[in-house]
């Protein structure tokens, strides 16, 4: 028997603490219950449809439902859901981990497993450092970040975060970073003519420090949950170069970038660039399951080899890692990309999706519109002319997104920065309806009295 709204509204409110919600003014809002999805739509309780304009934050690619990934999953139900990689293995563990070799850039050929984007950027951060420590650089302990970055919520990865809202708290108990500008044009004194003072500083910072600094750790093209923040082209290539001249290592971040969302299959491999660590979690599944991967390079790996009393092993890993559940639907995933040419077809997609959003380009409160692929972030401000932000209290992206709920889609807020990031397989005419709706909610938002 299936239970009622109310009574799991109910439940909700006694028994839910959502992620990254403040639970006193969410349980007076309406409760929208997600049961079913098809393709890029989300069905509520209600039989109410909503275009999915955000893959269920940033994990969907092919849509719900997609008939060969539930396939994929129940064949293998049909074997084993779970066995672990600790001292064992399984056929689409050891094979992801070839596909994944094959796929990504030059140079990475080990695979790590985990189970979030949070653990892959965990792993990384703890690879680089042993890696220095085994290679008798003991003084190579430190990070560098960009401001704004947003790497995932575990502590390792919030120490290289870089957003005061999400990780000032905790300062306390964070791992101490360098930092250096993200090239956040929008909002640069240099916006009418660039000097590259952003890369001209983190250039700076990685020379001074290159003998304690292990690694880089960036989002290569676009920065997500920083607030859509798009690099100039050109911009990871130097970054390469310079680590590379300086021996620090390069950790890409592309849990949200990777599998299609910029274009490429990868960000990276935009500028021809490979990272000596890479992330991926998020869209790895096709958003299907929670599974994470961190890749390196033959260098790094070799490093941790060694006799078992020579302690060089990398202690790490997850009750879950490389479930086999997930990695087959991976692989499942994996052959959509290459049956149906699904980067083949994103040109088409991404410069009608440009042509929709230039549309957009004039409303009063749209101050800046930044688009890699099909990853989209809106700036509203109060003032396009001073860009003055509207007053934190006012909520005017949440208010966004739920007046685009009303009209059919779900969308989800960073701040005042709307963000599109619809699945891979989304049709052109239903990116026209996302980017209709997302402009109406705008208008309607904005010119509703403060
Ligand atoms: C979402 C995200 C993470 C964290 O992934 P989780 O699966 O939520 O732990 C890390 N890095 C980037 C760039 C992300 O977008």
């Amino acid at each position: 028997m299936p239970h009622d709204y109310r009574t799991l509204t109910q439940w909700d409110h006694d028994y839910l603490w959502h992620p990254f919600t403040q639970m006193k003014g969410f349980r007076e809002e309406e409760l929208v219950i997600i049961t079913r999805g098809e393709g890029v739509y989300l069905f509520d309780h209600l039989g109410r449809r909503y275009l999915d304009g955000v893959s269920s934050l940033w994990v969907n690619v092919h849509g719900h439902r997609r008939r060969e990934l539930d396939q994929a999953l129940r064949e293998q139900l049909a074997k084993v859901a779970h066995s672990t990689l600790l001292g064992l293995a399984s056929p689409p563990a050891i094979v992801l981990a070839k596909r994944l070799v094959e796929i990504t850039p030059a140079g990475l050929s080990k695979v790590f497993f985990s189970d979030n984007g949070s653990t892959a950027v965990e792993v990384a951060l703890k690879i680089a450092f042993q890696y220095w420590q085994l290679r008798g650089r003991p003084k190579k302990q430190r990070f560098l970040k960009l401001s704004q970055a947003y790497h995932g919520d575990t502590l390792g990865a919030v120490s290289v975060g870089g957003m005061p809202l999400f990780h000032e708290i905790y300062r306390p108990l964070l791992f101490d970073t360098l930092t250096a500008p993200a090239p956040y044009c929008y909002r640069c004194e240099e916006q009418e003519r660039c000097r590259s003072q952003c890369l001209t500083r983190l250039e700076e910072v990685v020379e001074t420090h290159q003998e304690e600094l292990a690694a880089v750790i960036l989002e290569p093209v676009m920065q997500g949950a920083a607030g859509m923040i798009a690099q100039p082209p050109g911009y990871l290539g130097r970054v390469r170069e310079i680590t590379r001249e300086c021996g620090v290592l390069l950790i890409a971040d592309e849990v949200a970038t990777g599998f299609g969302r910029t274009g490429s299959m990868f960000a990276c491999q935009q500028e021809g660039v490979s990272p000596d660590l890479l992330c991926l979690a998020k869209g790895i599944t096709g958003g299907y399951l929670p599974l994470a991967a961190t890749l390196t390079t033959e260098e790094v790996y070799q490093a941790f080899l060694g006799e078992y009393h020579e302690f060089k092993t990398f202690f790490h890993g997850h009750s879950y890692t490389g479930n086999p559940l997930g990695a087959a639907v991976a692989l499942a995933s994996l052959d959509i990309f290459e049956k149906d040419g699904v980067l083949k077809n994103l040109p088409p997609k991404i410069t009608l999706f440009s042509q929709r959003l230039a549309q957009m380009a004039d409303h009063p409160h749209i101050g800046d519109i930044r688009q890699r692929g099909l990853m989209v972030g809106l700036e509203l401000v109060a003032d396009r002319q001073a860009k003055t932000p509207f007053p934190v209290a006012r909520r005017l992206g949440h208010q966004v997104i739920l007046e685009a709920r009303k009209l059919g889609a779900i969308l989800r807020p960073l701040g005042d920065v709307i963000v599109l990031m619809p699945p891979l397989c989304i049709s052109f005419e239903e990116l026209s309806t996302l980017t209709d709706i997302t402009y109406q909610a705008i208008c309607r938002a904005t010119e509703r009295e403060a």
